[in-house]
Formats: structure tokens, C-alpha cells, sequence
């Protein structure tokens, strides 16, 4: 299994301060009141894990992931998330005990994605995370109305869930790849 530990989340959506979110071995529930920012930490972990449909992340651009400022507060100028996740076990491909994936975005547009504080392609994350069960489509982050997704989903939808269980999605992507070589 690959466990998330933290989140640490900068100039992102509410969290223009940095904000750390830990997380245990087990369930983890946050609560608060309606606002206070529980789905943008859910946002956060799929925006690291790269996310570009600035939809899927509740905003018309992705520059809306950037704090926009309040009452007593500029807006910041870039959105920087961190996650750290346990490797303990050596499910993501990477030598090391602790895995930390960093996204950043300006609002010039310049962006970048770190793995351990070296600078990655989103290709390479994606492929990092591939059959993980944590990927940025992965079924393990399950927000509001997706149940009903699944319920309604055609058989083809259906099978993509099974394999990406499964995990055959690294394998056929390689397949796909190949081909077009
Ligand atoms: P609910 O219980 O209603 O689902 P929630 O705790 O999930 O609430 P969120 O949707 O995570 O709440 O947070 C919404 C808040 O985040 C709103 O107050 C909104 O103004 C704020 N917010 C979203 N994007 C930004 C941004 N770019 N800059 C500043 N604040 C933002
Ligand atoms: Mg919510």
C-alpha cells in the first residue's frame, strides 16, 4: 500500500498560509464547517497528482487554484501543494523511504512538478503512480457524486475500474506506446 502522510499546501485555494494536513495508517476524517476547506484538500492531493481539467478541480481556469485573497489578505502569486508519502514499502519505483511530490504554479503560468526536490515531467508522475491506487484518477479519492457515477456507468467504464484494481492499466499504456513507435 502506499500511504500518504502529509499535505502541505501554499498560496492553494484557502491555504494562503502554509497549511500542513496529516495524515495516519488507518482513517482519517476531517471535519469542519461548510467553506472551511475540507474539498480543497482533496483538490490539492489530485492537483499534485496532476490534474489539468480545472473543472474537476471546481474552477473555470487553473489559475483559480491560486489564493485570490480576503478580506485582510493579498492574493498570492503562486500555489505551491507537497505531498509526502510513505515508500516504506517500495510500491513507487523510487529508492527512498519517503516520497515527496511537489506541484507549483505561477500566475505567469510557469509551472513545475518535484520529486524529491529534483524536477520531473507530469509524465513522469503519472507513470509514478500508474497502478498505485493513488493516481490522479484513481478510485481512491471519491468526491462528491462519483458513487452515482459509478452506479451509472456503461460495462467499457466499468472494466477501466476493474483493471485500474487490477493493475494492468502500467502494462497497457506500454502496450499503446509501443505501437505508435
Ligand atoms: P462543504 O462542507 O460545503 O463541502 P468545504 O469544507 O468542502 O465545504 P471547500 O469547498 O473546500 O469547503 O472550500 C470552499 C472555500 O474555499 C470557499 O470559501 C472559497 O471562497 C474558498 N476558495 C476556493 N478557491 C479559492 C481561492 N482561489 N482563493 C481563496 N479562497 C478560495
Ligand atoms: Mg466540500
Amino acid at each position: 500500500m502506499v500511504y500518504l502522510k502529509t499535505v502541505e499546501a501554499t498560496g492553494f485555494k484557502s491555504f494562503a498560509d502554509k497549511t500542513t494536513v496529516m495524515f495516519d495508517e488507518g482513517v482519517t476524517a476531517i471535519i469542519g464547517p461548510n467553506g472551511s476547506g475540507k474539498s480543497n484538500i482533496t483538490d490539492a492531493i489530485k492537483w499534485v497528482l496532476g490534474e489539468q481539467s480545472a473543472k474537476s478541480l471546481r474552477g473555470g481556469k487553473m489559475e483559480d487554484i491560486i489564493f485570490s485573497g480576503a478580506k485582510d489578505r493579498n492574493a498570492t502569486n503562486y500555489a505551491e501543494v507537497t505531498l509526502t508519502i510513505d515508500n516504506h514499502e517500495r510500491n513507487l519505483s523510487i529508492d527512498a523511504d519517503i516520497v515527496a511530490i511537489t506541484r507549483k504554479l505561477y500566475r505567469s503560468g510557469d509551472s513545475e512538478y518535484l520529486v524529491n526536490k529534483q524536477k520531473v515531467r507530469l509524465k513522469d508522475i503519472t507513470e509514478l503512480f500508474l497502478d498505485s491506487g493513488l493516481g490522479r484518477d484513481a478510485f481512491s479519492i471519491i468526491s462528491q457524486g462519483k458513487v452515482d457515477q459509478v452506479l451509472n456507468a456503461k460495462p467499457i467504464e466499468r472494466r477501466q475500474l476493474i483493471e485500474e484494481a487490477a493493475g494492468v492499466l502500467k502494462y497497457k499504456k506500454r502496450k499503446v506506446e509501443t505501437e505508435h513507435k
